[in-house]
């Protein structure tokens, strides 16, 4: 019955050991995961901070085009009627690009209709720009 007892004494102490020291592992483990989880949220700051800077020139500046700089695609640009940033239209038109071509062609010697190519072919007629927003015309591109 004696030894039973102290059997059962130095189990539990043993036991009780065991938890005393798992639980100042956890303890010990917990302080270094919230240090940790601090470390990561200052971190985190320092990092975003600098980079949001970063990031809002990157999404306004330099897409942002000047009208005289609009080429034969659809450009970001700041309206010069309604100052709106859009994304213009752009419409394909028989500008002089189209006339000098034909009168060309025609002083080579294509009469059998070469001449009227200039006048089908998008590539060889003007780029406008069009604002989506007020719909009036921004720039003409000419081809040459
Ligand atoms: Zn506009």
């Amino acid at each position: 019955m004696m030894t039973l007892e102290e059997d059962q004494i130095e189990m539990d102490s043993t036991e009780m050991w065991y938890i005393m020291t798992r639980v100042q592992q956890l303890k010990s483990r917990r302080s270094l995961l919230l240090e940790l989880q601090e470390f990561l949220k200052k971190n985190s700051k320092e990092d975003q901070s600098p980079s949001d800077e970063e990031l809002n020139p990157t999404l306004s500046d330099p897409e942002l085009l000047e009208v005289k700089d609009l080429a034969f695609s659809p450009a970001m640009v700041q309206c010069p009627t309604c100052k709106q940033h859009v994304t213009t239209e752009i419409q394909h038109k028989v500008g002089k690009t189209s006339f000098l071509l034909c009168y060309f062609s025609t002083l080579l010697g294509c009469v059998a209709g070469c001449c009227l190519l200039p006048f089908v072919l998008n590539y060889f007629k003007d780029t406008c720009h069009f604002c989506p927003s007020c719909h009036t015309e921004i720039q003409i591109v000419p081809r040459i």
